[in-house]
């Protein structure tokens, strides 16, 4: 038996992102002008985001440089560990190979932080002052509060509100990072009155807290916005996990056929999945990449590939992806980072082409997952991270059905340090499923209907 961690050394890590827009056989469509239906230029997002990562969002460019600073900041976490989840293995009893990569070494203790510090330096550099942002479970808020922190900005999140109430200590790690939390829906901003007058009991979404952050840039010249997940750059900025995957399968002299991460926005899965994909676009492996997202927020497995808003309120371009509807308010489930009404357009695209696939899981059995996996390998993941070990272990007991040793890797984006009431509910037996039905998706999906070119 091999050794079971696998860590590069601070001179090995990757020194470029990878853009799999160059490879993709179907290029994405672009992102429309919501009145006049017309493909956005770059210029249409510059109130909103510095120039280098407008570039970045559009560029065809197959490789792009990691600056110096962002390399520097990489290195107070990065690399971070593979490692095989041996101890799992054999609770499973399969003959799976399971490696997962481990992105809670982070400074906010998930991958989140890849973007944050890459979208950080960028605004610094051209003069911002300010960053604006949502946040849902409050991983992304977090990673950029520290990452303004790092390169000298003020940081301003605004918290979806089920969240801020359920996890009081992720705001406390904002704060001591620096940054100012808002309850979202607030009544700070002309978005956040609108939604508390139609629901005056909102929990709340990410949808409606992109909306808030969105409107503070647009006001204010020194301040800008900046997204967590969903957008090229952000995926792009990801790609440095799955760069490091690949060199660390090579010591583990080993490739993965399946490869899982859980779905949000996409930002993650991108992260870790699109370097290896870039050997199947390019027809050397033949490997499955599956998105695994909530069963109370099933974009990609029940929602409509189509054009639509990527907040509540109507402020973003028309993005071409899988969505519910902007405005589909998710069920309150533990996993907040997986509340979001959409998948990135390159993940959407991807799935669309069937290059790679999508998996749907309810909560109870990701936190069984969670709680045989922390038995097992010592680390208590996110609930988010929960989805892609409940999907490990479903290939796994496939596997051993089928006495196939395939070798399976999972990212495991983030511990659940911060999620005790999550594991408290479930350990006490209080968790439940919700069964989300056909009608609520149909009723948010014909809106965005509307909106088509
Ligand atoms: C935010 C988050 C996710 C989901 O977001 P993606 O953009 O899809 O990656 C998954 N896991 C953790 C720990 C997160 O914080």
């Amino acid at each position: 038996m091999k050794q079971k961690k696998y860590y590069l050394s601070e001179d090995q890590i990757p020194k470029q992102w990878y853009n799999i827009v160059a490879d993709m056989p179907n290029k994405p469509l672009p992102p429309l002008d919501p009145n006049t239906k017309k493909p956005i230029g770059p210029e249409a997002l510059a109130p909103l985001f510095p120039m280098a990562v407008i570039l970045q969002e559009v560029s065809q460019e197959r490789y792009i440089d990691i600056p110096e600073e962002v390399l520097e900041k990489y290195k107070i976490y990065r690399p971070s560990p593979l490692i095989r989840a041996t101890e799992l293995e054999k609770a499973l009893d399969t003959p799976a190979r399971i490696y997962y990569k481990y992105e809670g070494v982070s400074p906010s203790g998930s991958h989140k932080t890849n973007t944050a510090l890459a979208q950080a330096y960028y605004n610094a550099k051209e003069g911002v002052k300010k960053i604006t942002t949502e946040t849902g479970a409050g991983q992304w808020g977090s990673a950029l509060a520290y990452a303004c922190s790092q390169f000298g900005l003020e940081c301003e999140v605004y918290m979806v509100k089920v969240s801020f109430e359920q996890k009081p200590y992720r705001k406390i790690v904002m704060n001591t990072f620096g940054a100012n939390v808002i309850s979202s829906p607030s009544n700070k901003t002309e978005s956040g009155r609108h939604v508390l007058a139609k629901n005056p009991n909102s929990t709340g979404s990410l949808g409606i807290a992109i909306s808030e952050a969105v409107e503070m840039a647009a006001k204010d010249e020194h301040t800008k916005y900046s997204l967590g997940s969903v957008l090229n750059h952000v995926l792009l900025h990801q790609t440095i996990i799955g760069e490091e995957a690949i060199k660390q399968f090579e010591m583990a002299e080993d490739y993965p056929d399946i490869i899982i991460a859980p779905l949000g926005g996409g930002s993650n899965f991108a992260g870790l999945a699109f370097p290896f994909l870039r050997s199947k676009l390019k027809g050397e492996k033949d490997i499955r990449a599956i998105a695994v997202e909530s069963s109370s927020c099933p974009k990609l497995t029940r929602g409509t590939f189509m054009y639509d808003f990527g907040d509540t309120e109507g402020y973003t371009p028309l993005l071409p992806m899988y969505t519910l509807g902007h405005d589909f308010e998710p069920a309150p489930i533990h996993a907040g980072g997986l509340r979001y009404h959409g998948a990135s357009v390159l993940c959407s695209q991807l799935l669309k082409d069937g290059l790679i696939e999508a998996s749907a899981l309810h909560q109870i059995e990701c936190f069984e997952a969670g709680k045989l996996f922390a038995k097992t390998e010592a680390i208590i993941p996110a609930p988010e991270s929960n989805h892609a070990i409940a999907q490990v272990i479903r290939e796994a007991k496939i596997c051993k059905e089928r006495g196939e040793a395939k070798t399976i890797l999972f990212n495991l984006s983030g511990h659940g340090f911060l999620d005790m009431s999550a594991y408290g509910d479930y350990n006490a037996g209080k968790l439940t499923d919700y069964e989300l039905p056909q009608s609520k998706i149909d009723e948010s999906v014909l809106k965005a209907e509307a909106l088509q070119p």
